[in-house]
């Protein structure tokens, strides 16, 4: 599906792009085919990145840098070897796409190295999957008349044991920008990792022989890192500047131990972890409270229960929200000429998706939680 999304955008950029310049999409034959490689690529990244961190972390003590791009090169000729077979022949401007990729893929894992030795939560999963033959039941939701089954899978869980319980944080790699957002779980939408997350808590325990607490999720962005900096910059400030883009967004359990242990200098200087302090050290940002956590949990599972409802009663009402008119759900809806949905005229409105504070977003969750009793 990300991959489907990220070749969508790719054409939808360039169609952009053609209309501003003539007025008219015009693909010629010779950037079709241009474009066409540049998919080709795409398509091969994240089973590349994917396999290039299962070697990394495999369970191997890593000696320095040099192994690192050792297995990653490794990984990456298994992965030509298995799906470009005949990557020689391919032009130039292919090889020169694929080259630039082996770079991205090199800055994420190595990245992810060292986010690793910095924390005790180690990979204990790859490719989780709920439901369709997957290691653990689909996520499904029955009330009144209705019943609801989401299936999918997690790129990484991660996992930290402590007085015989596991700490599970559920990792996603994201090759757009996308990032976890309290306003968009406000409205409902992105709110597959934390489905995946507390149908854990629920249910890993069978899988991983231990009772299981949520920890929190994770966006890893996994994308091409273009860092725009002056030449001739010290390594430490370059490293500074790439782990700006490289941050993970998400939320996190914020039990002090449990933060020390995804990230060591997490309470004085996160690098990884979507923390922002505050000038007297607390944390402002990114972390919730076990009793947080499972009051979202109820949240979600109400939603879904929603879903489920306004799907047994046939609610098809073009009802989106969105950003803005360029950043909505109808941005790239493939129903858009069937609906005739257009924002302020007639009944029609779009709901605004607004930026939202920690404060008022757990304030909703609560007044959502007392008025439902749920
Ligand atoms: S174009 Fe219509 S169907 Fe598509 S998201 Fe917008 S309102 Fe919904």
């Amino acid at each position: 599906m990300k991959l489907f999304w990220k070749l969508f955008c790719s054409m939808v950029s360039v169609s952009i792009l053609a209309c501003a310049v003539g007025g008219f999409v015009l693909i010629d034959g010779q950037f079709r085919a241009a474009l066409e490689q540049e998919m080709e690529v795409l398509r091969g990244e994240n089973d590349m990145l994917r396999y290039a961190l299962f070697m990394e972390a495999e369970g191997r003590v890593l000696s320095g840098r040099e192994e690192l791009e050792e297995l990653t090169d490794q990984a990456v000729r298994q992965y030509m070897d298995a799906s470009l077979p005949s990557f020689d022949k391919r032009d130039a401007r292919f090889r020169y796409l694929f080259r630039r990729l082996r770079r991205t893929v090199g800055v994420i894992v190595e990245n992810v190295a060292e986010e690793l030795a910095a924390s005790d939560f180690v990979p204990v999963a790859f490719e989780l999957g709920f439901g369709d033959g997957g290691d653990l039941p689909a996520i499904s939701v029955q009330t009144a008349g209705a019943s609801l089954t989401v299936t999918g899978k997690v790129d990484r869980v991660d996992g930290w044991l402590k007085d015989g319980r596991l700490y599970l944080r559920v990792v996603d790699y994201k090759s757009g920008k996308k990032a976890f957002d309290l306003g968009d779980v406000r409205h409902g939408l992105n709110i597959q990792m934390l489905l995946y997350l507390f149908t854990l808590e629920r249910e890993g325990g069978a899988l991983f022989g231990r009772e299981i607490v949520p920890a929190g999720v994770l966006y890893l962005p996994a994308r091409d890192v273009l860092v725009s900096q002056p030449r001739g910059i010290d390594e430490a400030r370059l490293r500074a500047a790439l782990d700006r883009e490289l941050r993970r967004s998400g939320m996190v359990l914020g039990e002090p131990e449990v933060l020390r242990a995804m990230e060591h200098s997490a309470l004085e200087s996160p690098r990884f972890l979507p923390l922002t302090l505050g000038r007297d050290g607390s944390i402002a940002k990114g972390v919730a409270t076990a009793a947080e956590l499972g009051k979202l949990s109820r949240y979600v599972d109400r939603l879904l229960e929603k879903i489920a409802c306004e799907l047994r009663d046939g609610n098809i009402d073009a009802d989106p929200c969105g950003r803005s008119e360029e950043d909505s759900a109808c941005t790239y809806c493939e129903f858009a000429s069937a609906c005739h949905f257009m924002d302020g005229e007639g009944g029609d409105r779009m709901e605004l998706i607004r930026p939202v504070t920690p404060a008022e977003f757990w304030s909703q969750i609560d007044t959502t939680i007392e008025e439902e009793r749920i």
